[in-house]
C-alpha cells in the first residue's frame, strides 16, 4: 500500500542495479536494490529489514565508518550524469523510508577517509612477526608465514 501510494508519481527504474566506479583513486562496485525515478530526481533505496533502522544525524556523523548511501549516490550520480540523487534506506520492518541527511557531510568525511588510507599506504608498513606466538594458532596465514 506504502509503495502503491509513492508509485503514484514516480516509477520504479532499477531492481538490482550494479555499478562499478572510481572515486578518489578507489573503485567502488556494488549492487543497489533499487532506483526510482520522479521527475529529474533519482531515488536510491536500499533494503533493510532491522527493527531499529537508524541513519546518521549531522551531530554524530564524524564518527561514522558506514558509507554504504554514500558509494550509491556516488554511483547513480556518476551514471545519471547528476546530483539530483536521493539515498534512502527502506525499513521493510515498519514501511518507511529514512533519508541519508547528512550526505554531503559524509561525502566530504569519505573524501578524508580515502586521503588517510592513501598516506597509509604511502608509509613503511612494519611486517615482522607477532610476538605472541598463541595468535598464530588463529592466523589465517600461518601456513605461509614462516614462524
Ligand atoms: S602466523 Fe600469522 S600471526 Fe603468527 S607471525 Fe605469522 S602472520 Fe603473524
Amino acid at each position: 500500500m506504502y509503495d502503491l501510494k509513492r508509485l503514484e508519481d514516480r516509477k520504479i527504474i532499477g531492481l538490482e542495479r550494479s555499478f562499478d566506479i572510481e572515486f578518489e583513486g578507489f573503485k567502488l562496485k556494488g549492487i543497489i536494490d533499487r532506483v526510482d525515478q520522479k521527475g529529474d530526481t533519482y531515488e536510491v533505496l536500499d533494503y533493510k529489514t532491522s527493527s531499529a533502522l537508524k541513519v546518521d544525524t549531522l551531530k554524530n556523523y564524524e564518527k561514522s565508518s558506514d558509507f554504504q548511501l554514500e558509494f550509491y549516490y556516488l554511483a547513480m550520480s556518476e551514471i545519471y550524469k547528476t546530483d539530483k540523487v536521493n539515498v534512502y534506506y527502506y525499513d521493510l520492518h515498519n514501511t518507511k523510508l529514512i533519508e541519508e541527511i547528512a550526505l554531503d557531510k559524509k561525502l566530504e568525511l569519505l573524501i578524508e577517509v580515502f586521503n588517510s588510507l592513501k598516506e597509509m599506504s604511502n608509509k613503511e608498513i612494519s611486517f615482522n612477526k607477532c610476538e605472541d606466538k598463541a595468535v598464530c594458532n588463529f592466523c589465517i596465514y600461518n601456513t605461509i608465514c614462516d614462524r
